[in-house]
């Protein structure tokens, strides 16, 4: 008789949680486009098949260029497509190949793995090359680079479910990985690196999806098509589930299932304390396919609508497929607004290709509104299309990583001459819009008088005015622990904000992170802000939470944590007032 095999052992991963929830599912592997390819080990006998898994894939990728040059040289003429010469010269290079199959022999690794590293010196050697002429070549190799890669993947992965609900799982997902994705299809993420405040993170909240990051060496100890839960709460990936396991998840997502069952009946109550201190609670959206859960969320219109998600997405949208996609948007939320935040592009949200991705400082470098001052055309084209949106309902603009008046200044000349130019053109637009700026950077803060004579709102954006102040890149893992939302001089900014927003009659809000964070609502609360705009699937517990507090403790609380000064004190008032007062969240 034969005996069946020992069920795999269960296995814990510990990560960061960044977005809460539980999620059962098989592992989709995502090999983001130029993501480094997982070494792998090649027995000697299994060589000859590896070389001829190179072959195969230069001659498709062959086949793909020139399907694509005959396809450009007919739409587009010849000249256009004779770019695509220069791919085939790269592709075919000996040189290039011949290393491959030298380094194979050497060291028995997989072709996917060498040809990536042997791509990637010779980029960045030509990279190095202050020559523009080579410089542009390197998005040529890149492109080979990328349609080998994935051609050489899709030998390698049969048996990775492409469709389907799934467990994604990857090195990283940036944020034009996390833009394609299929919303529906994703049940959970589970990454090797990121934060919570890398843009992976916020979306992964924005679309309710539980995600684990921070999970080092994690793709080497999965199989594709393995089964794996995921705990965003605790920041666990537990790998084949045992059945006590599993049964003891069920019972805790029954229990989450019946919280947010009741969290729902808030839909249509304010989001006000329990001393009557009422606040607008709006959400974070970053797609219109978001929309629908924002409204079932009860949110009171978008206070923040991440516009370049929608630009990864489909850089070369035009005026006109903007417009219609943020005129969707406003008549879906209608009577409510849409604050829509004008491109944000470099820091962590950047093409390959672009000149953006070689800022050699990108959170300090071409950001926000320095590139949209930079780059009118682009920012005339979307400015035309949100005041065409605007015409159908209440809207809102605001500029991101402002660090100067003149910014402002300058921006709102855009905006005023954009609007001339579409009524001279007899086309309709939104007048009466409110014009913001985001509060990210210390100088905005600390100009903030200056700044609220000349604008309609403030937004903080705690994400950023965390790393801007306290010189913490929001993404570097090593410095992690540095990040710290309750950093005294983080508050006392925030105070300066709401104070000057308010002596010169304007609404100031937060759409960062903090807005949303459980135990930072206190906070939140006696900071005397007028809005918080949270993703939309945290958005029914921060309402709760606002409900169960009183804004007069919650101020002295503020008060006691600028006298205390101190970041670890703060962290644990803010924490036990929270916890006692919605232990039912935690
Ligand atoms: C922020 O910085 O807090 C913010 C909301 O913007 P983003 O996270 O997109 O940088
Ligand atoms: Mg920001």
């Amino acid at each position: 008789m034969q005996t069946s095999p020992n069920p795999p052992q269960e296995q814990r991963l510990q990560g960061t949680p960044v977005s809460p929830g539980i999620a059962l599912g098989t592992v989709r592997l995502v090999y983001r486009a130029f993501a480094v390819p997982f070494p792998r080990r090649i027995a000697p006998e299994d060589q000859a098949q590896e070389v001829a898994r190179l072959e195969r894939a230069v001659a498709a990728t062959r086949e793909q260029i020139e399907t694509l040059q005959r396809r450009i040289a007919s739409q587009a003429g010849t000249e256009h497509a004779e770019i695509f010469d220069a791919h085939l010269l790269v592709l075919e290079d000996r040189t290039i190949l011949d290393e491959v199959l030298r380094r194979l022999r050497s060291e028995h690794l997989n072709v996917e793995h060498l040809y990536h590293e042997v791509m990637r010196r010779y980029m960045d050697s030509l990279r190095r090359i202050d020559d523009p002429y080579l410089r542009e070549r390197v998005i040529d190799i890149e492109d080979v680079t990328h349609r080998m890669i994935r051609n050489l993947r899709g030998d390698g992965q049969a048996g990775v479910r492409r469709s389907g609900k799934h467990i994604l799982v990857g090195y990283d997902l940036t944020p034009s990985d996390t833009a394609v994705l299929e919303p529906g299809e994703v049940l959970g993420f589970a990454t090797e690196v990121g934060s919570p405040t890398s843009h992976t993170a916020i979306m992964a909240r924005s679309m309710n999806i539980p995600a684990v990051v921070g999970l080092t060496g994690l793709r080497r100890q999965l199989q594709p098509g393995q089964e794996v839960l995921i705990d965003g709460m605790e920041g666990l990936v537990i790998l084949n589930p045992s059945e006590p396991t599993r049964r003891e998840y069920e019972e805790k997502q029954r229990e989450r299932a019946e919280l947010d069952h009741k969290l729902a009946t808030l839909r249509d109550k304010p989001a006000e304390t329990k001393d009557g201190r009422r606040y607008t609670l709006s959400a974070n959206i970053e797609f219109n396919h978001e929309l629908d859960l924002a409204r079932e969320s009860g949110a009171a219109g978008v206070g923040l609508y991440r516009t370049e998600f929608g630009f990864l997405n489909d850089p070369d949208a035009g005026e006109d497929v903007m417009a219609q996609i943020y005129t969707e948007a406003v008549q879906q939320l209608a009577p409510e607004a849409v604050i829509f935040r004008t491109l944000d592009v470099g820091g962590d949200k950047i093409l390959p290709e672009s000149q953006v991705a070689d800022d050699p400082n990108p959170f300090l470098g071409w950001r926000g509104i320095r590139v949209s001052l930079q780059e009118p055309v682009a920012f005339r084209r979307q400015l035309r299309a949100i005041l065409r949106a605007a015409a159908h309902g209440r809207v809102g603009i605001m500029f991101p990583m402002v660090s100067d008046i003149h910014e402002v200044r300058e921006a709102r000349r855009a905006v005023e001459a954009c609007a001339a130019e579409l009524e001279a053109e007899g086309v309709p637009v939104g007048r009466d819009l409110e014009l913001g700026v985001m509060i990210e950077v210390p100088s905005a803060a600390l100009c903030a008088d200056v700044l609220a004579a000349e604008v309609d709102f403030f937004s903080i954006g705690t994400n950023d005015l965390v790393q801007y102040t306290l010189a913490v890149d929001r993404l570097n893992e090593r410095v992690a622990h540095l990040y710290r939302a309750t950093h005294p001089s983080v508050l006392q900014l925030m105070k300066l904000v709401v104070e000057a927003g308010h002596r010169h009659g304007i609404w100031v809000g937060v759409c960062g992170e903090m807005a949303g964070d459980l135990d930072l609502v206190p906070l939140m609360v006696g900071l005397g802000l007028d809005e918080l705009s949270v993703a939309a699937g945290q958005l029914p517990r921060v309402k709760h939470a606002m409900r169960c507090l009183h804004y007069a403790q919650c101020s002295e609380l503020v008060e006691n944590a600028l006298r205390c000064g101190d970041v670890d004190l703060i962290a644990r008032m803010t924490h036990e007032t929270a916890r006692a007062a919605y232990p039912e969240l935690y």
